[in-house]
């Protein structure tokens, strides 16, 4: 899948440089997500990228939750998180991990901390602590709680260890540097006093480290050489150094930063997700509008195209918003020369074919894919009662029209030519059923008496088909930025994300279908059966480029 021509991202020279170097023998990533959501587009980019790099260079890579803030953090995104990367057809080096495995070995590093007198427990509030920290102009002060003895903090941790203070009464603050140029260095929180219950840790611990302690710790204790993040943890990373310096680690990680991913008309923040999630807007977090792992699996996107997104995109030192047509591209890519082509009514008109017999039913033959003579060829029931697109009939029509008008004559799709005759109207007026002539020896064949037909359009037989729901989706916002500045993303919600259309036909070929595997329903798009629904309920993947056929494409 990798272009072997492709010149080497800013991390894979670092690493490819190390390995000459002889610095590491074999190089370690780590994909660390906290279990507080599920996977969006953005964690895409850093799965492909940390194993992706892992792979290149014949490493390792760790899926580690960072499972430090109980309070946020569920068993269900654990599972969800697991699933997502299998899917993506990513293997992690061992056993799952996580920053909760470490907290024994975490508590006694600060501990060390402390006796090093590198550590202390302080009391200012919330409020006070904002204030004594100073901004990014002034320095801060020391916390009158900061020069207390080793044996007095001691004494104080372990209150704070063993239950017996509450909530948000002290912190264990790193001893640093309250005049730092960098804000993250003055004296920063390591651990709080949270008294809740953890999804893997149980009620052994009522104190938990933040992410700043915990992680830089969990990549050495897992002998990450390359611990790639986000820019925003660029100013984070004097301290992730300052703890891996100042701690008997067993190893020397290194943190590098990468550009995040942000796509147009698209939240990529876990928090706003789980709100469009909670307030109902969506479907839960796979549902198919989603830019979640899970909602691109069950509209239909395959592991294959968001790898190759992935690769498209790129990796750089610089944040940047992608288009959210890159992404449709891939897939449409991907499904183009994949997916197996399927008849369908979205709009089902009757046609009866009036010359031909009541009884009379045969089977024709299409292919499975105009390019792969891998997929197995498709049987097409045909007889006299066929159903066509309301759409692709009219009584009159100028000569744009390239589909099936009162009088002419239009190809049906791997079938005969026929043409209209009749139209049958309801009283209020409505077309509900086409009388037309099948011209005979057309399969495959001009009429003999020269009279083309300029369209192609689709139908399925009505005595043996499929009954099938389909949904339709659009972009989930309407603004290309709904998140931007202090925008409410809420405002910008699509009303119009998503279609339903009852009473679809099908050919018969899609009884076969099993949840996951995309068809392209000829002139209409690109649909997979839904996951999460009984019976055929299709979800539209995305549309064909140019969202409405012309009516002589093949
Ligand atoms: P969110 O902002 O959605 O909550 P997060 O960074 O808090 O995301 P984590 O679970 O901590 O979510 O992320 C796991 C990993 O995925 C981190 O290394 C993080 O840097 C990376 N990541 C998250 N969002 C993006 C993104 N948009 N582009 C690239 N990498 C991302
Ligand atoms: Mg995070």
């Amino acid at each position: 899948m990798t272009d072997e021509n492709k010149p080497l991202n800013f991390l894979e020279q670092i690493i490819q440089r190390d390995l000459e170097e002889g610095k590491y023998q074999q190089i370690t990533t780590r994909f660390p997500p906290e279990p507080n959501g599920y996977l969006h587009i953005g964690h895409a980019k850093s799965i492909c990228l940390n194993f992706g790099l892992a792979e290149k260079f014949g490493g390792r890579c760790n899926l580690r939750f960072d499972d430090t803030n109980p309070a946020k953090e569920d068993q269900e995104y654990v599972q969800a998180i697991m699933d997502d990367v299998r899917w993506l057809g990513f293997h992690w080096d061992g056993e799952v991990r996580y920053a909760s495995s470490y907290f024994d070995q975490l508590y006694q590093w600060a501990i060390y901390l402390i006796e090093a007198g590198k550590a202390y427990v302080c009391h200012l509030s919330p409020d006070q602590a904002r204030e004594y920290r100073g901004t990014l102009t002034e320095p801060g002060k020391n916390s009158p709680y900061r020069d207390r003895s080793v044996a007095e903090n001691l004494e104080w941790f372990e209150k704070m260890r063993s239950g017996a203070l509450a909530d948000g009464e002290c912190v264990l603050r790193a001893r640093i540097d309250m005049a730092h140029g960098n804000i993250n260095m003055r004296d920063p929180i390591l651990y709080r006093i949270r008294k809740q219950t953890h999804h893997q840790t149980g009620d052994k611990w009522c104190i938990y480290p933040t992410y700043d302690y915990a992680h830089g710790q969990g990549d050495a204790i897992e002998g990450v050489t390359h611990s790639i993040c986000t820019l925003e943890f660029a100013d984070h990373k004097p301290l992730y150094d300052w703890l891996i310096d100042n701690l008997p680690v067993p190893a020397q990680p290194r943190q590098y930063e990468f550009g995040r991913l942000n796509l147009n008309y698209t939240i990529t923040s876990k928090r706003k997700l789980k709100q469009l999630v909670d307030e109902g807007y969506v479907d839960g977090w796979s549902d198919p509008r989603m830019p979640t792992i899970a909602g691109f699996r069950r509209r239909g996107y395959t592991p294959a195209a968001i790898r190759k997104f992935c690769e498209m995109i790129g990796v750089t030192r610089a944040d940047g918003v992608v288009d959210v047509a890159m992404l449709e591209h891939a897939i449409r890519d991907d499904l183009d020369k994949n997916a197996p082509r399927a008849m369908v009514v979205l709009r089902p008109l009757k046609v009866v074919l009036t010359n031909v017999p009541e009884q009379h039913f045969e089977d024709l033959v299409a292919k499975g894919h105009p390019h792969r003579d891998d997929l197995p060829d498709r049987q097409l029931p045909f007889g006299r009662e066929i159903y066509i697109d309301q759409d692709d009939f009219r009584e009159e029509a100028n000569k744009k029209y390239k589909r099936l008008v009162l009088g002419k004559r239009v190809r049906l799709r791997n079938a005969y030519v026929i043409e209209a005759e009749q139209a049958i109207k309801d009283p209020n007026g409505a077309i509900v059923e086409v009388r037309a002539r099948l011209i005979e020896d057309t399969l495959g064949k001009d009429p003999q008496d020269g009279n083309k037909p300029k369209g192609v359009i689709q139908w399925v037989a009505a005595h043996r088909c499929a009954d099938l729901e389909v949904r339709l989706y659009d972009r989930l916002f309407t603004d290309p930025a709904p998140d931007a500045g202090d925008k409410n993303f809420l405002d910008f919600i699509n009303p119009e994300s998503l279609t339903v259309q009852h009473n679809c036909k099908g050919e018969i070929s899609l009884l076969d279908s099993v949840a996951g595997t995309s068809y392209q329903f000829e002139r209409e798009g690109y649909f997979c059966l839904d996951s999460a629904s009984e019976g055929m309920v299709f979800n539209r993947t995305i549309s064909l480029k140019d969202s409405f056929g012309k009516g002589d494409e093949q």
